[in-house]
């Protein structure tokens, strides 16, 4: 079975959803003249990640991360200390590597370790002073 939306309601959604919510329900689906067709289980899934609070915590979390960093006028650490920090994130047992490598305790990508505004959530490496 499957469900067929019409996009301009999944537009409107995403006005309501995390940033992303647009594009994840789109690559889910087939497009179909002005609406998207989704599997049932693929409907599901989309359901149960857009309704879970630690999905959304931590979206909600990378979009302060960024807000914080482009407010302290967008500092990025050296080459030196990058290099610190992706070592103790790679020996870390939250550190999940894929196709976009990340922290699993606080949901942040990998990017996150060139921003001097960020420190670890469990005190593993600090922000950085200006
Ligand atoms: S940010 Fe901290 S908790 Fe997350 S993977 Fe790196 S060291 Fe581990």
């Amino acid at each position: 079975m499957s469900i067929r939306i019409p996009i301009s309601d999944v537009q409107e959604r995403a006005k309501e959803r995390p940033p992303g919510y647009f594009e994840d329900v789109m690559l889910h689906g087939r497009i179909e003249g002005d609406e998207v067709e989704l599997e049932e289980a693929a409907y599901k899934e989309l359901a149960r990640k857009y309704s879970d609070p630690s999905f959304l915590r931590k979206v909600v979390r990378a979009a302060d991360a960024g807000l914080n960093w482009a407010l302290q006028g967008f500092p990025v650490v050296t080459a030196e200390q990058h290099e610190v920090r992706q070592a103790l994130c790679q020996a870390c047992p939250h550190w999940e590597s894929g196709l976009v490598d990340r922290c699993t305790k606080c949901g942040c990508a990998s990017v996150k370790l060139w921003l001097a505004t960020e420190s670890c959530p469990i005190g593993k490496w600090e922000r950085l002073p200006e």
